[in-house]
């Protein structure tokens, strides 16, 4: 006997008895539930495997300690499933979605995803959060009944965060929330900030190790300088990697408390008891309005600091060349591309998305290999 997996949730979350199913029929599992199998389908996945070595901010090579997509994805299914337990939801489905958000970045993080969507504006565009949902819907290539991992319609509205009008309108029921302006079930929305909370924290981390932020600079953020002296009042004198450590989790503590306190009440005033009523609700997982402003006050600071710092420009520089150099040679020679990447005609919309699809499924050092093999001449 399968245990009862929606026994332990709120009426508001997302549960299997309600679940809109998968896209393809298929029995269910003996062991496991609908969303269970979700997530192991996504880790057992291809594109799974390559985010250990794709960008988040730091290139991979550039050090082993920085976060990549792959410990990042671990992060923030970390924090959503924490914060999933503490209102209730759907941790498997919050896991799921967490797992998958990033699995259609490009090499080289936004770098790659801004060049490879500006080769690709005569062709549709290039969005990582579409082409998440084209890895699970299409591009992974593992089971003998259906393209793609055959996710439950909730894994897939999660993971589709963010979409365009033209797209929507031809993504189906997926796409309609866009154009009617609604909003996906707690978890998708509980898994997009989870992502926030920890990519903004561990920027911190990563840019301090670099030595691309300092901690005296950090002091003008406020939630960063309020538990830095914290933890310098209970541990004096500590520094280093300790002091940053003790600081950072604080940091995401208070942001996750905060959720979970002022998501609870949005829950209550909305008065919401089903996931369909969620829908049609205003976003209801949220920060304070106190806790957004300083969270937009570190973000501001990381984009400033960090994400423009000369150094990171300098990666940016380079990736953007790669996969423009990259994509051009292969628009202008598809017999360049290996055999399932080709089409019969020329520079089609069809080709140009079998190119994107190539470039956005390489790791870093994929993209950096093949760079050499087709530009370098002493390489063959
Ligand atoms: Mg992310």
């Amino acid at each position: 006997m399968m245990p009862d997996f929606d026994a332990y949730l709120a009426p508001y979350a997302a549960r299997m008895s309600t679940s809109r199913g998968r896209t393809v029929n298929e029995t269910a599992s003996a062991t496991r539930s609908e969303y269970q199998r979700d997530r192991d389908r996504i880790i057992h996945s291809t594109a799974f495997r390559r985010l250990e070595y794709k960008t988040q901010v730091f290139v991979n090579h550039e050090g082993d300690l920085f976060r990549t997509r792959l410990t990042h994805s671990i992060e923030v299914a970390q924090i959503a499933r924490s914060l999933a337990r503490n209102l209730m939801l759907n941790e498997d489905l919050v896991e799921a979605i967490s797992l998958a958000h990033d699995l259609g970045h490009t090499p080289f993080g936004h770098a790659g995803q801004d060049a490879l969507n500006a080769c690709m504006k005569d062709y549709g565009g290039f969005e990582h959060n579409l082409q998440s949902l084209r890895v699970v819907d299409t591009l992974e290539q593992r089971y003998g009944a259906f393209d793609g991992l055959n996710l439950t319609f909730e894994t897939r509205e999660g993971i589709l965060k963010h979409c365009s009008l033209s797209n929507a309108q031809r993504l189906g029921e997926l796409g309609r929330r866009f154009i009617e302006k609604k909003q996906p079930s707690l978890e998708a929305q509980l898994a997009n900030l989870a992502d926030e909370i920890a990519y903004n924290n561990h920027d911190i981390d990563d840019g301090l190790r670099s030595g691309l932020l300092t901690e005296q600079q950090m002091d003008e953020v406020s939630l960063f300088a309020r538990y830095r002296a914290e933890v310098e009042r209970l541990f004096p004198g500590i520094g280093g990697r300790r002091a940053i450590n003790e600081t950072v989790r604080r940091m995401i503590n208070a942001l996750v408390e905060d959720l979970i306190k002022t998501s609870l009440a949005n829950i209550h005033d909305a008065g919401v008891s089903s996931v369909d009523e969620v829908r049609d609700a205003p976003p209801l997982i949220g920060f304070s309005e106190a806790m957004k402003s300083q969270a937009q006050e570190l973000k501001r600071f990381l984009r400033t600091n960090l994400y423009q710092h000369y150094l990171v420009n300098r990666m940016t520089s380079k990736a953007r060349r790669i996969v423009t150099d990259l994509f051009d040679i292969f628009i202008d020679g598809p017999q360049l591309l290996p055999s399932d990447y080709q089409l019969s005609g020329q520079d089609t919309p069809e080709q140009a998305r079998k190119v994107a699809d190539y470039i956005a499924g390489m790791t870093d050092r994929y993209a950096m290999r093949e760079y050499r093999r087709l530009f370098a001449v002493d390489e063959i």
